[in-house]
């Protein structure tokens, strides 16, 4: 089924951005029954509407497939639950909300804090393994994807939410139009809705294109997410800039029938947009060049270590990890193994690449010359919870934005 209009507009005038060939998809860890199996891959080509200028590739896998057996659990990371605690303290401070409603709660990470506070929350997650972990953990959590259905379902049980918050799912849904208005169906006519989606404009800027996978199906500048928010009914009214994710924008949205006007921040990034040329063709012309050098300053890296007789061991298996390695052909020969917090990865191997994965204690164990870090977004945080690599000699390499060997 070839892919010929914009979800967002209709549109027919889609443009080649970056085509990174064909890969399996990101979190589809393999056992080691499976190593003997064919394994599925689809193209993972980004484009560019010339209409909206909505970044997106094709939604070639149902998030029904990726979703109901999710490796990704949101505690495994202590700084994603400490922005999340600061998040959900400052929203219950300014806002004093009545009702919460989060979409895509993982785990209840987020929600665990707006109970603790007392106050009245429902969780919407996707995924039944990981609501029943939030559940777990005292998080009223419904197992559903949100469309309008879902969303007026919800409303007329609970009532209508004074605050609903959707972090990261804002690109992982095909339909955006359907989702928007799942959103205005849970929010009250005064209430306010609150998204945290990744930056296209850092994301082209910092050469993250390794955040580009099958579950990630669009790519917002603030432009066109304000074009999607008003699709659903939706009025963008602020925007924060976060460094979570490389970078991210925080969206904060009313109903149209609020009546509230843009900021002066959101009228400041949409200008820091045109000036990067994001809605123009000629903005996107570059990036492609950049992610080849990525690509070949980091095999380069590998392949000298691995004539030098070095050893080179990954930290870390994030979806993110699996674009980088399969667009750059990393094998077992060049990355003996990879680690991960999450006990689900253990023993399985990563999609496409096949580099078994094994608890982070390995490092310490196998005192490896060189840690790849693939979530370089969490940099900080793991290079002090890496710096026991230095007491013999070892050096942490961060492949994005640039190829980076630490002294
Ligand atoms: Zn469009």
């Amino acid at each position: 089924m070839p892919v010929t209009r914009c979800r967002l507009c209709g549109s027919g005038r889609l443009a080649s951005v970056l085509d990174l060939g064909a890969t399996p998809p990101c979190e589809l860890f393999l056992t080691p029954d499976q190593l003997d199996e064919p394994e599925l891959t689809y193209p993972l080509h980004l484009r560019v509407c010339t209409s909206c200028w909505l970044a997106q590739i094709p939604p070639l896998i149902r998030p029904e497939e990726t979703f109901t057996e999710y490796a990704y659990f949101s505690s495994y990371s202590d700084s994603w639950v400490e922005h999340a605690r600061r998040f959900a303290e400052d929203a219950l401070d300014r806002l004093a909300p009545g009702f919460v409603v989060e979409v895509a709660s993982n785990d209840g990470y987020l929600l665990q804090h707006v109970v603790a506070r007392g106050v009245r929350c429902l969780g919407v997650e996707p995924s039944a393994n990981v609501g029943q972990a939030a559940r777990d953990r005292g998080v009223p959590t419904r197992t559903a994807f949100l469309d309008p259905a879902t969303g007026t379902a919800i409303r007329a049980e609970h009532g209508p939410a004074d605050l609903v918050v959707a972090n990261n799912v804002y690109a992982h849904v095909p339909d955006i139009v359907g989702f928007t208005r799942g959103l205005r169906a849970l929010v009250a006519d005064d209430g306010w809705v609150s998204i945290e989606v990744q930056h296209l404009l850092t994301l082209m800027e910092l050469n993250q294109y390794d955040t580009i996978y099958h579950e990630h199906f669009q790519y917002y500048t603030v432009a066109s997410a304000q074009r999607a928010l008003a699709s659903g009914g939706l009025a963008l009214a602020d925007v924060e800039l976060l460094p979570t994710h490389g970078g991210s924008i925080r969206l904060w949205a009313r109903p149209v029938e609020a009546g509230a006007a843009p900021s002066r921040r959101v009228a400041d990034v949409l200008d820091r947009e045109k000036g990067a040329g994001l809605e123009e063709i000629g903005g996107y012309a570059e990036f492609a060049e950049r992610v080849a050098k990525v690509r070949r300053d980091l095999l380069r890296f590998l392949i000298d270590a691995a004539e030098a007789g070095r050893t080179v061991v990954g930290y870390g298996a994030p979806g993110k990890g699996n674009t980088l390695l399969n667009h750059c052909g990393v094998r077992g020969d060049l990355l003996a193994y990879t680690v991960d917090r999450n006990p689900y990865k253990h023993g399985r191997f990563t999609p496409g690449t096949r580099i078994p994965i094994r608890p982070p204690g390995q490092i310490a164990e196998d005192r490896p010359d060189y840690v790849l870090v693939l979530p370089w977004n969490l940099r900080a945080e793991l290079t002090e919870q890496l710096s026991y690599v230095r007491e013999w000699g070892g050096r942490l390499v961060f492949p994005i934005p640039s190829l980076e060997v630490t002294p």
